[in-house]
C-alpha cells in the first residue's frame, strides 16, 4: 500500500543523523564500555519528591481523562512563571499543555504554516527541527548560523528568505552549540518577523541553564507578544525527560486553535503526570538550579581541560547542557570524527553535521556523565585530534 508523502518524507536522504548514536547503544548492547556523550539527558532520574507526588497522584484518582489543553492548576502555574520570569503578564489562556517540548514544536508549526508554506529555522539545529516542519506539510528552510559569529545568527542572513515565509524558528540558549542569542540578536530577528508577518517560534527548553548573560525570551520585545509562539517544558529543567511535560505559551486565538489539535492528536496530557508538574514547578527556582548546577560545572571543567592545546577549539558555551567542538583541524568531518573517537577509544559523541551543515568538522559533547569520566572522554578525545593532525 502506498503511503502518504507527508509521512515517508518526515526523514530526508536515508538517514536522521543519528547513525553514530544508534552504533554506539548497539556496542554498549554487545558488552562494550562506551562512554555516551550523545543526547540531552541527565546522569540523574527524576527526582524522588517529584516520583512520590505522581505516585500520590495516581492514588487520588488522576487517572482518568484529563483536560485537553491542560489542568487549570498547571496552566496558572506556568502562567505565573512565565510571568515572573518575564515580566510580561500571561493568563492561562495564554498557555497549552502538551507532552513534552516536541509536541509544542509540532503544534506551533501546524498553527503557523500551511500546506507548502516555507517554514524557516536556524542551523546548527536540533535534529527533529526540519522533519517536524515536513510532518506539519511545511518546507524547511535553513538559514546557516556561522561559526566566526559563535553561531549567532546575523539577521542580515534571514532577512533575503524572510519575505513569503510563515514562521522562523530559533532556539536559546541553543542546542547543539550552546550559544544564548543576545538582545541585539533578538532585536533584529523581532524586526525581520514584524517586517514580514512571520511566526516567530521560540524553543526556550534550555531556559534555566544558563551561564553568561541574560536570557531575554523574544515575545517580550515590543510588538511581539501578537506574533510569538513560545516552547517551553520540564524535560531540562527538572529532569523530566520521560515525562513527557512541556507548554506553548502565546496569544489566546492561537492556543485555543492549538488546544482543538491537542484534542485531536494527543487528546491531552495523563492528569498524574500534570500534578507532578505542579508540584516540581512549585519546587521553585532553588530546585531549577540545583539540576542545571553540574552541566555548568562540567561546561568549565572541559574548558579547563581544552585550554592547554589549540587542535581542538570550543565553541564557549552560555548555557545548555552541551559544548561544541570544532575539530576541523584533525581535516576529517564531525561524523568521520565522530565513528572513528567511538570505534578507537569508545567515546561516543554526535557529529556536528547531524544539526546541519554550519556545524560541520565540530562535534557535540554532551555533558552527561559524571566528571571523571567526562575528563577521561575529553582526554582521549584531544589525543585523537592530535594524532590525526600530527
Ligand atoms: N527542543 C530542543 C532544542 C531540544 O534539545 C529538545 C530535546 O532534546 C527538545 C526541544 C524536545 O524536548 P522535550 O523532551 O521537551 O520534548
Amino acid at each position: 500500500m502506498r503511503l502518504s508523502r507527508r509521512i515517508t518524507g518526515i526523514i530526508q536522504g536515508g538517514s536522521d543523523g543519528w547513525d553514530v548514536y544508534y552504533r554506539a547503544n548497539r556496542l554498549s548492547d554487545e558488552g562494550l564500555d562506551i562512554t555516551h556523550l550523545t543526547i540531552g539527558e541527565h546522569d540523574i532520574g527524576t527526582d524522588r519528591s517529584i516520583l512520590d507526588a505522581m505516585h500520590e497522584a495516581t492514588l487520588a484518582g488522576h487517572t482518568g481523562y484529563s483536560a485537553f489543553n491542560g489542568k487549570i492548576g498547571l496552566r496558572e502555574r506556568v502562567a505565573q512563571r512565565v510571568s515572573e520570569r518575564t515580566g510580561l503578564p500571561t493568563t492561562p489562556d495564554n498557555v497549552l499543555v502538551v507532552p513534552g517540548g516536541q509536541a509544542g514544536l509540532f503544534a506551533t508549526h501546524h498553527a503557523a504554516c500551511d500546506e507548502g508554506d516555507t517554514a524557516l529555522y536556524i542551523d546548527p539545529y536540533y535534529a527533529t527541527y526540519p522533519g517536524t516542519i515536513r510532518s506539519v506539510g511545511a518546507r524547511p528552510l535553513a538559514i546557516p548560523a556561522r561559526p566566526d559569529r559563535m553561531f549567532q545568527p546575523d539577521p542580515a542572513d534571514i532577512a533575503p528568505h524572510a519575505a513569503g515565509a510563515s514562521s522562523l524558528l530559533i532556539n536559546s540558549p541553543n542546542n547543539p552549540t550552546g550559544v544564548n542569542y543576545s538582545r541585539d540578536t533578538l532585536m533584529g530577528i523581532a524586526r525581520l518577523c514584524q517586517d514580514h508577518g512571520l511566526w516567530l517560534i521560540s524553543d526556550e527548553v534550555y531556559d534555566t541553564q544558563l551561564w553568561h548573560g541574560q536570557h531575554v525570551s523574544p515575545r517580550t520585545l515590543p510588538g511581539m507578544e501578537a506574533q510569538t509562539l513560545v516552547i517551553g517544558s520540564l524535560s531540562k529543567s527538572h529532569a523530566m525527560t520521560g515525562s513527557r511535560i512541556g507548554w506553548v505559551v502565546g496569544p489566546e486565538e492561537a492556543i485555543e486553535h492549538m488546544g482543538n489539535l491537542a484534542t485531536h492528536t494527543t487528546y491531552g496530557v495523563a492528569g498524574f503526570v500534570q500534578e507532578a508538574a505542579c508540584f516540581a514547578l512549585d519546587r521553585g527556582p532553588d530546585f531549577e538550579a540545583m539540576i542545571a548546577a553540574p552541566f555548568r560545572r562540567r561546561r568549565d571543567l572541559v574548558l579547563r581541560l581544552l585550554e592547554a592545546q589549540n587542535t581542538v577549539r570550543p565553541i564557549p558555551a552560555d548555557g545548555a547542557m552541551y559544548v561544541m567542538l570544532d575539530i576541523r583541524a584533525t581535516g576529517l568531518s564531525g561524523e568521520d570524527f565522530a565513528n572513528r573517537l567511538l570505534d578507537t577509544h569508545h567515546v561516543a559523541v554526535m557529529p556536528g553535521e547531524s544539526f546541519g551543515q554550519a556545524a560541520a568538522g565540530h562535534v557535540r559533547v554532551a555533558l552527561t556523565v559524571d566528571d571523571e569520566r567526562l575528563a577521561q572522554a575529553v582526554g582521549k578525545l584531544v589525543a585523537l585530534a592530535q594524532e590525526l593532525t600530527a
